[in-house]
């Protein structure tokens, strides 16, 4: 039965995936669709029936994404009763569209593959990807708990064993599901298949307007049903695990005026809620200006080109069909080259080679995004670039590619392997808003501080909706990673302050 019901559900999201955006133009647009959409292919039977509700809970987790499902997931392990509140019709989150895998150091894959990493490499490189603004005591935490994070998932049947490499990075510890496939989908369907298995209770339409406090501390939520009952339900923590902002106009107007009206890549639900509910109790934020916007987005649905079809290999052109960018510095700097460019979009270029080694392209040609040509001179005549230019760039970079040295950006990775292999490919990419930052203020055990720093009694949160370990540049594969780190050390920390509060 649970496996139906799993299926039921698995397809949901598949149709939610595919359609994912049809005919958007703005950040607002956007919104309306995808709502629209998901209302109507929401299977009520796939979640907690809402006749099942209690009044009091161990710990209450506000959102469905990775970090919601993965802190339920390890407070129940530790003999909490904890229940998972989501507001929209489904579960994911922004987790479920997240493409290129899950950064880790000194892994068993690694090891098994030969990989020479470190966590000390890790961290530096992250470091740096963040100009050194990065939460130091969080990033340490990070970096030397992702190796255990990628052995926690295999332990509950969700293996990454296929690794590639992100901007910004020097070696390859983005860890994908075996085939190449996209991780988010893969991740997502593993995290709620043992929050079935667990009895975890999971209420979609279940949106949490605030966080009650009784002398002092976090005493529970007021979550509205269906848009129309409101109930009061206790808990003696609460994990807010809500995502980020990034499909919040108001927010974006007030952080960041220059990217209001740009497209986003965010499922409708990823509007600060939790942000806003924690400010109100007196938690403080950081870094609420940083705002990832990623280079290449498909425009007309809003749709991200995950960043393993570069770190497999892809190079980006301008519509003069040259290229202008190492593709695989950080996302900053591949975004500031692409709105140099006069027409502020350029062109992923790839062969058949990337296309069998990242899943993702198959989904990518099912929405129609992908031009396809037999030779680069009928690519280019897709494209409507310059034929004899657009081969030239082409011959360049394979040779680049065979001596190892791209002599024109200075490219070092993503360089396994030449585009040479028949037929090729291009997609049109301009940047969209990806990825909040900023966020609430968390230590290293997932409390929420206030602005003095001292934690907020019974309140833990988790993944996008906290600020300061990316600082101002996330680096892509780190924040699927940051999910189930802090998701896991969420759910551990409140059962421990749970069991305390209890015995006192
Ligand atoms: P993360 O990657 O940090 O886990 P996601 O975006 O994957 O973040 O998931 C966050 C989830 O939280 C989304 O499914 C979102 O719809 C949900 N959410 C946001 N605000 C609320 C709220 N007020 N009540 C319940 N769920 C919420």
């Amino acid at each position: 039965m649970k496996k139906k019901l799993l299926t039921t559900l698995v397809s949901v999201m598949t149709v939610m995936f595919v359609t994912a955006g049809c005919s958007v133009k703005t950040a607002k647009q956007n919104q309306n669709t995808k709502e629209t959409e998901a209302v109507s292919t929401a299977s009520q039977n796939s979640y907690t029936s809402i006749d099942k509700l209690k009044e009091k809970y161990d710990i209450i987790i506000i959102g469905a994404g990775g970090a919601g499902m993965t802190a339920a997931l390890e407070a129940k392990a530790k003999g909490m009763n904890p229940v998972i509140f989501e507001k929209m019709p489904v579960a994911g989150g922004n987790t479920v569209k997240a493409s290129s895998g899950m950064n880790a150091s000194e892994t068993k894959f690694e090891k098994e593959q030969g990989i020479k990493d470190s966590n000390d490499l890790f961290y530096k490189e992250t470091l740096e990807g963040g100009k050194g603004t990065n939460d130091k005591n969080l990033l340490r935490y990070f970096v030397d708990n992702s190796a255990s994070a990628i052995d926690w998932l295999d332990s509950i049947g969700i293996k990454l064993n296929n690794l590639t490499i992100t901007g910004g990075m020097s070696v390859k510890r983005t860890h994908r599901p075996e085939d190449g496939s996209a991780v988010g989908q893969y991740l997502f369907n593993g995290l709620i298949k043992n929050v079935q298995e667990k009895d975890i209770p999971l209420f979609v339409n279940a949106d949490v307007k605030e966080i009650t406090q009784k002398d002092g501390k976090i005493n529970g939520v007021k979550v509205l049903i269906n848009q129309k009952d409101e109930k009061t339900i206790q808990a003696d923590a609460v994990v807010v695990a809500t995502g980020g902002y990034g499909a919040n106009q108001d927010i974006i107007a007030k952080v960041r005026p220059d990217l209001k009206g740009l497209v986003t890549t965010n499922q409708p639900g990823t509007t600060g809620d939790g942000i806003l509910m924690i400010q109100k109790l007196g938690g403080t934020t950081v870094d609420m200006d940083q705002i990832q916007v990623h280079p290449t987005v498909q425009q007309e649905n809003s749709y991200l080109i995950g960043e393993a079809v570069r770190g497999e290999g892809a190079v980006l052109v301008t519509s003069k069909g040259k290229r202008f960018v190492n593709e695989m510095t950080t996302r900053d700097a591949v975004t500031d080259a692409i709105n140099k460019l006069p027409e502020k979009s350029a062109y992923l270029v790839f062969d058949s080679g990337v296309k069998s080694r990242v899943k993702a392209i198959e989904q990518y040609q099912k929405m129609g995004f992908v031009l396809e040509g037999d030779s680069f001179e009928a690519l280019a005549k897709k494209m409507n670039v310059p034929a004899d230019q657009l081969k030239t760039t082409m011959d360049t970079w394979n040779s680049a590619v065979k001596n190892k040295k791209d002599a024109e950006f200075g490219r070092t990775t993503g360089m396994d392997k030449d585009l040479s292999g028949a037929p090729f490919y291009a997609i049109k990419i301009a940047p969209g808003i990806h990825y909040s930052m900023g966020g609430v203020k968390i230590n290293a055990n997932t409390e929420v501080l206030t602005e003095k720093g001292a934690p907020i009694p019974g309140l833990f949160a988790a993944g996008e909706v906290t600020g300061g370990l990316h600082g101002n540049n996330r680096i892509g594969g780190n924040s699927v990673v940051d999910i189930v780190i802090f998701g896991r050390q969420a759910g551990t920390k409140s059962a421990e302050y749970v069991k305390a509060h209890k015995a006192q």
